[in-house]
């Protein structure tokens, strides 16, 4: 059975209160089925409280937004791998676009990051895409080769998870046709084989809501999809997630 993948970003918003109710309107509106999981990515605020929540049910998850790679230390406003797990992390997001094009987060610190959220125990989400000027400039394959080689290094032994979203994508109502991310997802696929990866789940992510997600994931080579607007109100976010590829 193809076992699909449904990640929600929540980037800054929810906050602990707010995550209690929501969940409490999910779970009402979304029973578990053997062939998808649901994974939250909440702000750091927020991560305890649905990690309690969602640890009643085996197809949920709690993750962090982004992890720091020291494990500890005056590093005001970060949170470490270790940090995030005691909060009930068991995965974390990795170079998501926000955190390389609003903060500035390099190459080089993505493949900080992965590393440590390895050592954390958390299942590292690392998110790859190309700008609109890559993309025109006929960059995209060559940009996306240099974030996993940045980010996975060496270490292609690694149990995690690829999120392909173009950054003209996130957040923008122009979404990728499922064409334009099968070729992508292909290059990902090819490059993880071609280093004898383990078996590593491909999502997309990228403006997906309720009226594209089936048409995208009808794309085999996608897993899943990563989803930030279209996650944030409950009753969509179960909608999605109950109806899409059925
Ligand atoms: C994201 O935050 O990873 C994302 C894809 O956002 P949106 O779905 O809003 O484009």
């Amino acid at each position: 059975m193809r076992a699909l993948l449904f990640a929600a970003n929540w980037k800054m918003h929810i906050g602990p209160q707010e995550a209690r109710t929501y969940l409490s309107t999910f779970l009402g509106q979304y029973s578990e089925r053997p062939d998808r999981q649901v994974w939250f990515f909440p702000p750091a605020v927020s991560l305890e409280a649905v990690a309690t929540i969602v640890a009643k049910r085996p197809d949920l998850l709690a993750g962090a937004q982004d992890i720091y790679w020291e494990p500890k230390g005056a590093y005001t406003g970060a949170i470490s791998g270790p940090l995030a797990a005691q909060a009930g992390a068991r995965a974390t997001l990795i170079g998501h676009s926000e955190r390389r094009h609003v903060f500035g987060e390099t190459y080089e610190q993505t493949g900080k990051k992965l590393a440590a959220a390895v050592r954390a125990g958390l299942h590292p989400v690392l998110c790859v895409g190309e700008t609109l000027a890559q993309r025109d400039a006929g960059e995209t394959l060559t940009v996306v080769t240099r974030q996993l080689e940045a980010a996975f290094g060496a270490r292609v032994e690694v149990q995690a998870t690829v999120a392909y979203e173009p950054v003209w994508a996130i957040g923008t109502g122009r979404n990728a046709t499922p064409q334009d991310a099968a070729l992508v997802h292909q290059a990902i696929r090819g490059w993880l084989n071609d280093r004898q990866a383990v078996e590593t789940r491909i999502l997309y992510g990228g403006s997906v809501n309720v009226k594209n997600a089936s048409q995208l994931l009808a794309e085999r080579e996608l897993d899943g999809v990563l989803v930030g607007g279209a996650s944030l109100d409950p009753k969509i976010w179960a909608e999605l997630v109950r109806t899409a590829a059925t």
